[in-house]
This record gives C-alpha cells, sequence and structure tokens, in this order.
C-alpha cells in the first residue's frame, strides 16, 4: 500500500496552488496532532483555529494523564503542541468555518467571515461544548475548580468536596467514579427521583458518601478570587462547601455549521464508518466531536490526540491512493517521504 502510494505521488501531476491538500477544522488536541503528522507528510496542512484557537484544553488547569510529563498546564502543553506542528510547516489560519459544500470535489470550505477555500481533503476536528449550568460565577471560575472529566481532574481533588451537578446516569457515574478520590460528595439534582438504570440507582443508594439533593438549582458559584469554593442553590443564604464542581449536564458535538451533508446524530457527533472515516470520503473527523465505534465519544486529550494521527494518515492514504491527481508534494521540495518515519529528512 505504501510503496504504491509513493509511486502515485511522484507521478502526479500539478494542480492550482489555490487547491489545499487537507484543510483541518479545529486546533485542540485532535487538530494539532493531526496537523503535525499532516506536515510531516508533506501535505502542508491548513488548520483552522475557530473561536477558540487551542481547543478546551486550554480551560484546563493542570493535566496529569499526557505521556512523559507528570503534570503540565493546559495552556502550555497546547501552546508546545502548535508550536511543534507549525516548525514542521503546518499552516494556520484564525477564521471559523461556517458551513461546507462537500458535494464535489475539490470541496468548498466557507468562512463565517465571507471568504472560502478549496481542499482535496478535509479534517474535522472541532469538538464538543458542554451544558453549562450559566449561573454567576460559572465563567469566572471555569477550569479553576470546575470540571467536567473525572478520569481527568478527579486526581485533583483527592480527600475534598466536591459537587456533582445533573440528574441522569453522567451525573451518577461521575460521582461513584468520584469515591476513589474523596468521601464528600453531593449531586445537586433539579428532578425529584434519580434518573438512571435500576443496577447504577441500586449502586448510588449502597453509597453512603454520596449525598443527593433533590428539586434544586444552582443558582451561583462562589470562589475566593482564585477557586471555586462552593455552590449556592435555588438564590438561599445557604452555601453548600465545595473546592470541586462537576459538570454532568450533557456534551453537544460542535456540528451545527456541518449542515446534513454528514451522518451526525442527536446530539451534534460526527458518526465515523470505521475509525475517522466519515460518511463523506476525503472528510475524516478526530477527537470528541466524533463518536467511537462504542457509540461515545472519547473525552481524553491524549485519546483525542492520538484520533487526530490517525486521520492525518487517512487523509494522506486518501489523497495518494483515492485522490490520485493531488500535488500532495509541494513540486519545489522534490524529496522523498520515508514510508517508515513520515518524515523528509531521513
Ligand atoms: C476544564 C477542562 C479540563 C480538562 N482536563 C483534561 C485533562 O486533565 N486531561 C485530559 O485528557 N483531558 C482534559 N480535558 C478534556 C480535553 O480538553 C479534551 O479531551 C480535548 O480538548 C478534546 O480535543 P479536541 O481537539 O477533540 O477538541 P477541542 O479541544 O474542543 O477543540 C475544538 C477546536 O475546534 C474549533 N472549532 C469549533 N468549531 C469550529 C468551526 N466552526 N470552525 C473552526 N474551528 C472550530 C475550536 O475553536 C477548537 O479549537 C479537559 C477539558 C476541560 C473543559
Amino acid at each position: 500500500m505504501r510503496i504504491k502510494s509513493l509511486l502515485i505521488l511522484f507521478t502526479l501531476p500539478l494542480v492550482a496552488d489555490d487547491i489545499n491538500n487537507l484543510i483541518i477544522i479545529g486546533s485542540g488536541p485532535a487538530g494539532l496532532s493531526a496537523a503535525l503528522c499532516a506536515a510531516r507528510m508533506q501535505l502542508s496542512p491548513l488548520v483552522v483555529e475557530g473561536a477558540d484557537p487551542g481547543g478546551n484544553l486550554l480551560y484546563a488547569g493542570t493535566i496529569e494523564n499526557w505521556p512523559g510529563e507528570p503534570t503540565i498546564t493546559g495552556p502550555e502543553l497546547i501552546g508546545r503542541m502548535r508550536d511543534h506542528a507549525a516548525s514542521q510547516g503546518a499552516r494556520f489560519v484564525s477564521n471559523t468555518v461556517a458551513s461546507m459544500d462537500l458535494t464535489q470535489c475539490p470541496f468548498t470550505i466557507y468562512f463565517t467571515d465571507g471568504s472560502q477555500l478549496a481542499t482535496w481533503s478535509v479534517i474535522i476536528a472541532s469538538g464538543t461544548s458542554p451544558q453549562k449550568i450559566n449561573c454567576p460565577g460559572e465563567e469566572e471560575y471555569w477550569g479553576r475548580g470546575i470540571a467536567i472529566c473525572p478520569i481527568c481532574d478527579g486526581p485533583l481533588f483527592k480527600r475534598k468536596a466536591i459537587v456533582v451537578v445533573g440528574s441522569g446516569e453522567e451525573a451518577i457515574t461521575r460521582a461513584l467514579f468520584m469515591l476513589q478520590y474523596t468521601s464528600n460528595i453531593t449531586i445537586i439534582s433539579n428532578c425529584s427521583d434519580i434518573n438512571a438504570c435500576p443496577s447504577l440507582r441500586k449502586k448510588l443508594l449502597a453509597e453512603s458518601a454520596i449525598k443527593i439533593i433533590f428539586n434544586a438549582q444552582v443558582t451561583e458559584i462562589i470562589g475566593d478570587g482564585n477557586r471555586v469554593t462552593g455552590v449556592r442553590i435555588d438564590s438561599s443564604a445557604d452555601i453548600i462547601p465545595a473546592a470541586g464542581i462537576f459538570l454532568a449536564l450533557g456534551e453537544q458535538g460542535r456540528t451545527d455549521w456541518c449542515g446534513t451533508q454528514l451522518a451526525i446524530d442527536q446530539k451534534g457527533y460526527i458518526i465515523l464508518d470505521g475509525p475517522v472515516y466519515t460518511t463523506v470520503p476525503g472528510v475524516f473527523a478526530a477527537g470528541t466531536v466524533a463518536t467511537t465505534v462504542y457509540g461515545r465519544p472519547y473525552t481524553l486529550a491524549l485519546s483525542a490526540a492520538g484520533s487526530g494521527c490517525m486521520a492525518a494518515l487517512a487523509a494522506w492514504n486518501y489523497i495518494c491512493d483515492v485522490q490520485g491527481s493531488v500535488d500532495a508534494l509541494p513540486a519545489d521540495l522534490n524529496k522523498t517521504v520515508c514510508p517508515d518515519c513520515w518524515s523528509s529528512r531521513c
């Protein structure tokens, strides 16, 4: 397959300069990893950064699950990833995609500022938006005690009081998971009963360490100016002390701009046909915006980054094997891409 790809690569006719080989939509861990891998394969990828350059990791305080980095802040990690991708030849544009025309190749990407670009392939890595409470204090303390992912942030709250906001299985699963770190857990639910399958319900009721407050609404997140210290419910004078607040109100794939050209589920997640393949050949999806084969999105930065790399490899293969008419290697480079390390330097 690789030899075939290389042969095609060297016999490709030139195409117009203004058609990109690959446009990557999103600059979080998935988009930046895709950019790094694609740049090393000489695809000269263009990353569209979107409204949140760097993605969700920018809001993360300390990251403790990135291999080789026992602790690193989210902004530092994402800054390094961006610099690394840029140093290998990835290009960046500060813009947001408004829509796409995937009906004919090259595809057309339309931007919110009215401009447009043509591309032979696309990687969508536009992430998710968590459903928020929308109360005072939430924006101020986002990432400073307010968390979404217990696997990522759970260890930061060892032996500390935490609150889980939500009423469904997501909230219960998060509360049960956090038991390994703390025995001071309160679920605040706006429902009057536990909204979960019988086995989860039974597990929850058996846990005396988890307190549930029903029919309640978080109306304010309180802090000391630096980190979260508690929540106020139902605008009352009482404050529930908490060092951490886990939101479990659901997530939404950021795909409202994709239209109906791709298979997308009710929660906005791109439905994949294989690891990174969307329903449109030449269009790939990576990171939290896509569902996995298990029907659930990967939530970790590392899994997002891994799928970004896989999407870049898939795009390279697509360009070489399927498209067959793309100038994947810039003409002036005239170098061999090593099929073992994807480098032009070895
Ligand atoms: C507070 C917090 C703490 C976290 N802590 C950890 C942790 O410790 N460890 C861990 O593994 N994970 C952690 N996570 C999860 C981690 O941030 C995500 O797994 C990761 O960011 C997902 O990467 P992604 O590239 O798929 O999407 P995102 O990071 O969400 O990036 C999406 C990108 O797409 C762009 N975009 C969206 N729409 C458009 C558009 N229309 N046009 C162009 N661009 C667009 C956005 O601007 C953004 O750049 C945390 C998340 C949060 C919120």
